[in-house]
């Protein structure tokens, strides 16, 4: 489905991670979006970085407000699907399945202890590097360099979004992967550098709120919602 001009498949997590798996085995290099409310309000007014989202080979919903919105307008999205979660299953399939990941982004350091621990809940994981790097284009050539020098099938992507999605659409054509993935905070959250809502929050749909209240400069991006919603129900307005 579209959602003010953004492509979004009404996927679960399981259905996202048999279709990453797929794009996997057919070759070629592919790349998953996670958009949420804030980026679509971004790229509604960005049309190149909405060119980007929907020109992904899969753009999973990373937003309660989106799975709220497919409810009231009986256009089901199953469920929230976020970067973490997937770069989790990712990793999961790539112990399986033999693959390479690279971590690239975050701060220094986060995404060395991020791999540690990703190693240790699926031995076996064959993590071929981890760089923090800077997502400005003037530091493209060089985290190419780096990563040229690696093997790698799948590659993860923290740079927070847009920022990583517009790094990936700049540098997949150059690079000799399978996968790339922009992750936004996973990172952080994998080494255990930021804590993620309890379970029971997450299910109730109100991680938002547990960040807002453990990250109160968020507040800003947070507006997007309202403002989202105002949008969608505009352009619905309009159409009819
Ligand atoms: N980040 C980075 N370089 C930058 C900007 C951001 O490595 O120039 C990293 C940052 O350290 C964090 C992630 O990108 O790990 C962004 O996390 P955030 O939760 O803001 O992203 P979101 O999930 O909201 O897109």
């Amino acid at each position: 489905m579209k959602i003010l001009g953004v492509k979004i498949d009404q996927i679960t997590y399981q259905e996202a991670l048999e279709r990453a798996k797929a794009m996997i085995d057919a070759g070629g290099s592919h790349y998953v979006v996670t958009p949420n409310p804030e980026i679509i309000v971004r790229a509604n007014r960005e049309p190149q970085l909405r060119k980007i989202l929907n020109n992904a080979d899969l753009s999973v919903p990373d937003g309660m407000g989106l799975v709220m919105l497919g409810r009231l307008t009986g256009r089901p999205i199953p469920e929230r699907v976020t970067g973490v979660d997937l770069l989790d299953g990712l990793a999961a399939l790539a112990t399986e399945g033999g693959f390479d990941i690279f971590l690239l982004g975050a701060g220094e350091g986060v995404a060395e202890r991020a791999a540690s621990k990703l190693k240790l809940k699926y031995p076996g994981l064959r993590v071929t590097g981890t760089y923090s790097g800077d997502p400005d284009p003037k530091f493209d050539k060089q985290t190419r360099r780096i990563l040229e020098s690696k093997k790698i099938d799948i590659l993860a992507v923290a740079y927070g979004a847009p920022k990583q999605e517009k790094w990936i659409a700049r540098n997949l054509p150059y690079l000799n992967l399978k996968l790339a993935i922009g992750v936004g905070g996973a990172l952080d959250y994998i080494s255990g550098e930021r804590k993620r809502a309890p379970t029971w929050l997450q299910k109730a749909g109100l991680e938002w709120l547990f960040r807002l209240l453990k990250e109160p400069r968020r507040v800003s991006r947070q507006l997007a919602l309202p403002y989202f919603v105002y949008l969608v129900l505009k352009e619905r307005s309009v159409k009819r």
